[in-house]
């Protein structure tokens, strides 16, 4: 045991998450702790759940910050929105959808699988079939942005289609809000939880979440109580307010340094602008791509269904995935992802997150991998990918 606390390293955070959180952010976590109940805490909760609406393109009164990270809001919609012997359609073309068909399964519900292949995004037509062929379905789960395969879902569409079946959608935005567009109220989506350091880039520990009227009703329809008592909405929003000017009581302690972070990092997104932190988002996955491709390397997914906030590189044949990375890390403290599941080995996640999103550390990025790359032997392009990108940026 040491007497003083380590330094750390600063790292590049390209990976699928934590993202770089910038120092407006932790210096928002240093602000002096005041009590939950404080009246002038409770001024920034009610700034947080207006930015989140914002953020989240809602009027969703039921909208607040989970103490807990993705999985905990995940876990969230699934234990409000489902009694024991439900039916679910869950659509999975990843981990993130596995993940949902265990919380229903735990739930006591029964999944009814709709899948897609690794690299595919859901098929609406899939859903609809299984709509079709399971009357009497209620709830409908999938990812919006799969972090395991960098796939980007149709939204709009699968929600359309679950409410022609009269059926609520529970939606995974934990890697899309702040980096894509996500759109609760015109998509119509009715539970939808995301992430703190995904494209917010906050510290992690947190999760945004929403429901709709119909969402709120069902829960308040509940046969049975929810089995999570930590995560029961109607005992939860006694502390975050139902909207109704009702005062504040006591649940759980909040995470109150956490949530100046993430106050912050709202703040700065609504500085930005939703639109063009997509953007920008969107620029710099063209110019990692340019440089990737200059290289002589291919992107593991079709352009038309890739997150620019999430990209999937195929390893060059021969290249020792786990060395590469662990030289990137010691050499030039850059982080990137390694595959998941099936593709571990077989590709990088690169991930352009929040505040990762920027020229510096895409040029950055691609120089320090193509010196990894050039020095294990890899067959690469030398000199290429740098202009590339820069073309890209500078365009
Ligand atoms: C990261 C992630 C989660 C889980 O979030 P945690 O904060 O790690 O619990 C869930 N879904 C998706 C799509 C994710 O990328």
């Amino acid at each position: 045991m040491r007497n003083e606390t380590p330094d750390l390293p600063r790292r590049m955070l390209m990976g699928p998450g934590p993202s770089e959180v910038h120092p407006r952010v932790l210096a928002a976590l240093a602000r002096p702790t005041l009590g939950h109940l404080d009246p002038a805490f409770v001024g920034l909760m009610d700034e947080i759940v207006q930015m989140l609406r914002q953020a989240f393109q809602t009027t969703n009164q039921l909208t607040f910050p989970v103490s807990a990270p993705g999985s905990a809001g995940m876990e969230c919609c699934f234990v409000n929105l489902l009694e024991r012997g439900d039916s679910v359609v869950v659509c999975a073309n990843g981990v993130f959808g596995m993940r949902m068909k265990e919380n229903v399964e735990r739930c006591g519900a029964t999944p009814i699988m709709v899948e897609d292949p690794w690299g595919a995004p859901v098929d609406p037509d899939k859903l609809r079939a299984a709509l079709k062929a399971n009357p009497g379905v209620k709830t409908v789960a999938f990812v919006h942005a799969e972090t395991s395969t960098g796939v980007r879902s149709d939204a709009a569409a699968l929600c359309a289609i679950a409410r022609e079946f009269g059926a609520l959608t529970i939606v995974d935005t934990v890697t899309s809000l702040g980096g894509i567009d996500v759109n609760v109220d015109a998509w119509g989506a009715d539970a939808v939880y995301a992430g703190s350091q995904k494209c917010l880039s906050c510290p992690p520990g947190l999760s945004p979440v929403t429901f709709s009227e119909r969402a709120a009703a069902r829960v308040k329809a509940r046969r049975t109580k929810v089995q999570s008592w930590f995560l029961d909405l109607s005992l939860v929003m006694g502390y975050w307010g139902d909207g109704k000017g009702g005062g504040r009581t006591y649940h759980h302690t909040a995470p109150i340094n956490a949530l100046y972070g993430l106050h912050e990092a709202l703040l700065m997104l609504r500085e930005e602008g939703l639109e063009q932190a997509w953007r920008r988002h969107a620029v710099t996955h063209r110019a990692l791509v340019a440089g990737v491709e200059a290289m002589g390397m291919k992107m593991k997914v079709d352009a038309g269904v890739r997150l620019p906030q999430l990209n999937l590189v195929e390893i060059p044949a021969g290249v020792d995935d786990a060395a590469v990375r662990r030289r990137l890390l010691n050499e030039f403290n850059l982080e990137i992802g390694s595959g998941l599941g099936a593709w571990a080995g077989k590709v990088w996640r690169i991930g352009l997150l929040g505040r990762s999103a920027t020229p510096a550390y895409v040029l950055g990025c691609l120089t320090a991998l193509e010196a990894v790359l050039h020095s294990a032997g890899a067959p690469i392009q030398l000199g290429r990918a740098y202009g590339a990108a820069h073309a890209v940026l500078t365009a």
